[in-house]
């Protein structure tokens, strides 16, 4: 769990190629579909300019559907679920959970990750004006695109998204501290500090030498 701009999918991705666990985004299910101009990516567009979240039971109904495929041997890393209390339950019940992470990152510094974001409007590359910055002010690197923000990345939608994460995080933060082992890790730190953070705190192999180097 984590907030966007916490690096929630990088840290999801480095513990599945890892440790062999599939890696199961919800962000990236529905970025997939938007892209491919599907029904509900059309569905997802239009929540998400008014800089509201996904409803709770199209997230479900994705997951479940991917959860069915049952295709992970060493278990699974889930990212983006579940949003609500209902679902945790329904989660907990339906698998054998041996951790929630929990990244935390204070409000102000997402709003400050997230307002740094860029996109270029011509090949879709992802641009960071904090971490990874264009050559040229504006100016994509690959094709010359200008870069411009997403439409929901403005301080009034980020200001909706910061609330609905709050309010429906902390009744699932109660229900995973009552069942499940929660560790709650500052993402405040960079990337393999927070990799190795999470990896200490439950037991798992410590990043190998080739992985370590790239990160
Ligand atoms: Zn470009």
């Amino acid at each position: 769990m984590g907030i966007q701009g916490s690096g929630k999918g990088t840290q999801a991705t480095l513990l599945a190629d890892d440790l062999d666990l599939e890696h199961i985004s919800v962000g990236d299910i529905f970025r997939w579909n938007v892209q491919h101009h599907t029904k509900l990516g059309a569905q997802v567009t239009r929540i998400m300019s008014s800089g509201h979240l996904v409803d709770d039971d199209l997230v479900e109904t994705v997951v479940r559907d991917r959860l069915a495929a049952h295709d992970w041997n060493f278990g699974f890393v889930v990212d983006g679920f579940p949003r609500n209390a209902r679902q945790a339950e329904f989660f907990l019940e339906s698998y054998d959970i041996d951790g929630v992470i929990n990244l935390h990152l204070p409000d102000e510094e997402v709003m400050r990750r997230v307002l740094a974001r860029r996109l270029c409007s011509q090949c879709g590359l992802d641009y960071n004006l904090i971490a990874h910055r264009p050559q040229q002010e504006g100016v994509c690197d690959m094709c010359a695109g200008a870069l411009v923000m997403r439409a929901d990345d403005n301080p009034e939608a980020l200001a909706v998204r910061l609330s609905d994460y709050h309010e429906q995080t902390r009744p699932l933060i109660e229900i995973f501290q009552r069942k499940e082992y929660v560790a709650t890790i500052d993402a405040t730190e960079p990337v393999v500090e927070v990799q190795d953070a999470i990896r200490r705190r439950f037991g798992l192999p410590m990043r190998s030498v080739e992985a370590a180097g790239t990160g």
